[in-house]
């Protein structure tokens, strides 16, 4: 049966490239009723931080790729790894290399002047037992690297790119699986080496990451043949690329989960826009799935292996889309702790009056944070009044309006139909037309010329006993 994995790095916070092909893992095991597993490969101890780690499985949580094995840690494998390389050594597939930094800068400064591509030129693939001895005795430490035929064109059918072909040539030499360690020893495992014996520990059917993995399939590929493995299926995803048409890297701003979060985008909707980042529904004009939705139809053969531009106009209109039509009790867990966040006095206030407050809004937003900007009048008993509100509110009539208005509401609880009549009687009472009253309320209660539904608005107010406060206020 299938089984994929996501083997994030914890160098760095959730990136959307890694998400996004978590989501095609997620949804390919899904699809196919396969297992998803989640591995950290924090074998680089430099690099790799805890607390990537935990913003990693957040995030993954937090989108709903919820995962059937692991996480599982490389830095708690490392023996299995140099179990792996002392079985090449054995086999004598991989050796002991002596070369010093100077030695290989060296040979990469000559290469280059003659114009060649640098590679290693697997100097010390044959050294005698003499020769090693020297070394040691020099105090050399030596690395261990795999042997690279480089007669050979590494082949395999791609589930996104068709069939890809490598030369073994342009591996860059034989490559080296661990690090410098002391004389019989095996150093540090190399991420070529670790991901293989992994996959291969896993039962990884179907290994599907980034399109800037290529190049370490193919040495993958020797490796799993070398350690006896069987070699699984490959789907490389397109890469993300940004308005220029460049891969989308830190320096085009937002690029992590979390970012995106506080930016106030919600998952279902961000996992649903990551999946169209490459995919298309067998329907291509459907846009709006669940992952579930999504998994029933997926399969490689719709990703477009050409690059996925970002899109922030599809993604903000994805997650309009499904602000709009979350429940409003919803809506408002989310809303409140912005609200909070702002200084709004939310915990005085009723949560119906608050969740009326969020259906009214509810339909304006795009992102969360702007339910700050949207519910501030709500929330204030000062109203700024824009220019254009004070031009409307010194025309000709509109205080004798609203003081007619006033006099209706004070101290009345009002609904939709009494507010409606009040409106429709001071228009007859003052012979003018009902839009003239609807744009001097507005201009008088909040400010305003445009803004959310006027009634509900005023019913809002007239509940906290606000409304006649801020009528008055624009007299
Ligand atoms: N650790 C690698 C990365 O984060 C994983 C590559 C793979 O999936 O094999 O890019």
């Amino acid at each position: 049966s299938v089984r994929v994995r996501i083997a994030p790095s914890p160098t760095g916070n959730l990136h959307i490239g890694t998400a996004r092909t978590a989501v095609f893992n997620w949804l390919f095991a899904r699809h196919l009723g396969g297992k998803f597993i989640i591995r950290i490969e924090d074998t680089d101890q430099e690099r790799s931080r805890p607390e990537y780690t935990d913003n990693i499985l957040e995030g993954l949580k937090w989108l709903g790729l919820t995962w059937d094995e692991g996480p599982f840690y490389q830095s708690q494998r490392l023996d299995m790894y140099k179990q792996a390389v002392q079985t090449l050594l054995d086999k004598k597939l991989a050796y002991r290399c002596y070369c010093t930094t100077e030695e290989l800068d060296d040979m990469r400064a000559k290469q280059k002047a003659a114009g060649l591509a640098p590679r290693y030129d697997n100097r010390h693939r044959h050294l005698t037992e003499q020769e090693q001895a020297t070394f040691e005795a020099e105090g050399r430490k030596p690395v261990i690297r795999f042997k690279i035929d480089d007669d050979r064109t590494i082949v395999w059918k791609d589930l996104v790119r068709g069939s890809v072909s490598w030369k073994a040539g342009d591996l860059g030499g034989d490559m080296v699986v661990a690090r410098a360690a002391e004389a019989g020893g095996v150093g540090q495992p190399l991420y070529n080496l670790a991901v293989v014996v992994d996959d291969m520990d896993m039962a990884i059917t179907h290994v599907i990451r980034g399109e800037d993995h290529i190049a370490n399939t193919a040495k993958q590929i020797l490796l799993y043949e070398a350690l006896g493995g069987q070699v699984p299926e490959f789907a490389h995803t397109p890469l993300i690329l940004n308005q220029e048409g460049r891969k989308l890297s830190k320096r085009d701003g937002v690029t992590s989960i979390s970012d995106f979060h506080k930016m106030g985008y919600i998952a279902p909707a961000l996992a649903n826009y990551m999946t169209l980042l490459g995919w298309t529904a067998p329907d291509a004009t459907q846009e709006l799935f669940t992952l579930e939705e999504a998994a029933k139809t997926f399969s490689f053969d719709r990703v477009n292996p050409a690059g996925a531009k970002f899109d922030w106009d599809k993604l903000n209109w994805i997650n309009s889309q499904y602000l709009h039509h979350l429940p409003v009790n919803e809506l408002t867990d989310l809303i409140l702790p912005l609200w909070k966040a702002a200084g709004y006095d939310v915990d005085s206030q009723e949560r119906p009056w608050l969740e009326q407050l969020v259906a009214l809004i509810g339909p304006s937003l795009t992102r969360l944070p702007e339910a700050v900007e949207l519910g501030q009048m709500f929330f204030t008993q000062e109203i700024d009044f824009s220019e254009e509100a004070r031009e409307q509110l010194q025309k000709e009539g509109v205080k004798e309006i609203l003081e007619s208005l006033l006099a209706t509401v004070e101290g009345a609880t009002l609904t939709e139909d009494t507010l409606k009549d009040a409106i429709k009687a001071v228009t007859k009472e003052k012979k003018v037309k009902k839009g003239l009253v609807m744009r001097s309320v507005r201009a008088a209660l909040t400010g305003e010329v445009h803004g959310p539904d006027l009634i509900q608005s005023w019913l809002l107010w007239n509940q906290n006993g606000q409304d006649g406060d801020r009528l008055k206020q624009a007299l």
